[in-house]
């Protein structure tokens, strides 16, 4: 059995801290806020090397927050990639705002100036960057053309915490960050969790706020808000798991190697791209192949798991049929674009990579 991912395995390799770090959240009753929070705050600023993290409830909140916080103009337009989960571009509904899919670049499956500029509008306020799979956008080029056309940049970092861009870490260029810490990405609370960075005091200040019923006292209240905060079992668990994360990232990186190795040769595969100006630190391991469902259930037939990110372009669900880019010429839309995600994490040890590697290889011969 190759595993996609195993929380448990990761768990048990640090079993007696995260056991001694949720024992003292239930011992100190610092459940909500309070002490365990603020630490985790302090500490996830620093390894991302932003001014300001607000802890909040999950990573969809984050963006929402983060979209709010931003105070646009209502029913503005945000460009969002058209291949990404959906909480990107619910969360710009979800703030009064409309969406607009842009196509990514075949290479990297991100955003790039040019797809951006084919969407722009003089309705267009924002963009929200996906770093997708863990591969960083080209944020320098980006946030050029975002001063020239005068729009807000929202970071999605969910699927790329520690990634890098020119060596500088991603969460630190746009006006605002967000990451997912759900289980399963790279750094992965014990239930819902996420947290938005940024370098603007007033921005943090206001998201800290709107998640937080619109608060200046217990009973004060400037505005209205919603409830969005980041629990203390969450926040200690993760300041634990922080400690680990390069670690893990390392092992998520010496794992692509190996993949990339055995199969970049390989006829019919198409290995992912990593550009020499980026640290990619693979949420996901997409390879591209003409029949990815065909490939899955050869791989599972070995006890192999695989996975599809994402089976539809977001432009093609239901839930935005309403917004009609379903036939847009994109190369999110196209149909023969088939990809397929092979276990990856720190849990695989070198000899089930290799299993992975010997399966997929038998597959295309
Ligand atoms: C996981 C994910 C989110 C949402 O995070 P949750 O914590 O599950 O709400 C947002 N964007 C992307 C790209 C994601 O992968």
């Amino acid at each position: 059995m190759v595993k996609f991912l195993d929380l448990n395995k990761q768990y048990l390799s640090i079993k007696s801290e995260i056991d001694d770090a949720i024992a003292s959240v239930i011992e100190s009753s610092a459940f909500v806020g309070g002490k365990f929070g603020k630490q985790f705050e302090q500490d996830f600023a620093s390894y991302i090397g932003a001014e300001y993290c607000v802890g909040v409830g999950n990573g969809t909140d984050a963006l929402e927050l983060a979209i709010e916080a931003l105070d646009l103009p209502p029913k503005s337009e945000i460009i969002v990639p058209g291949n990404s989960f959906i909480a990107t571009s619910e969360a710009v509904t979800r703030s009064g705002h409309s969406v607009v899919f842009a196509d990514v670049e075949e290479d990297t499956y991100n955003l790039s100036t040019e797809t951006i500029k084919a969407k722009h509008t003089g309705k267009t306020a924002a963009v929200i960057v996906v770093h997708l799979y863990g591969h960083p956008c080209e944020m320098v080029s980006i946030m050029e053309l975002a001063s020239e056309l005068g729009l807000r940049v929202i970071e999605d970092c969910a699927q790329a915490v520690g990634a890098k861009c020119h060596g500088r870490s991603i969460g630190t260029f746009g006006d605002v960050a967000t990451f997912s810490f759900y289980p399963g990405k790279n750094l992965g609370a014990y239930g819902d969790a996420g947290s938005l960075v940024t370098n603007d005091e007033a921005l943090a200040a206001r998201a800290r706020k709107i998640a937080n019923h619109g608060r200046v006292d217990k009973y004060d209240h400037d505005i209205e808000g919603r409830n969005s905060r980041l629990d203390g079992i969450q926040a200690a668990i993760l300041s634990t798991k922080l400690r680990h994360l390069e670690t893990w990232t390392e092992r998520r990186i010496h794992v692509a190697k190996s993949y990339r190795r055995a199969l970049k040769g390989v006829e019919g595969i198409v290995v992912p791209q990593c550009c020499d100006w980026a640290r990619h630190v693979y949420h996901l391991f997409v390879i591209r192949v003409a029949e990815p469902k065909s490939l899955a259930a050869q791989l599972k037939e070995k006890g192999i798991a695989s996975g599809i990110h994402y089976p539809t372009a977001l432009p093609k669900l239901l839930a935005y049929k309403y917004l009609g880019q379903a036939e847009d010429d994109m190369f999110v839309n196209r149909s023969d674009v088939e990809l397929l995600s092979l276990p990856m994490g720190d849990h695989l040890e070198d000899r089930e990579v290799q299993q992975v590697v010997e399966a997929v290889m038998e597959y295309f011969r």
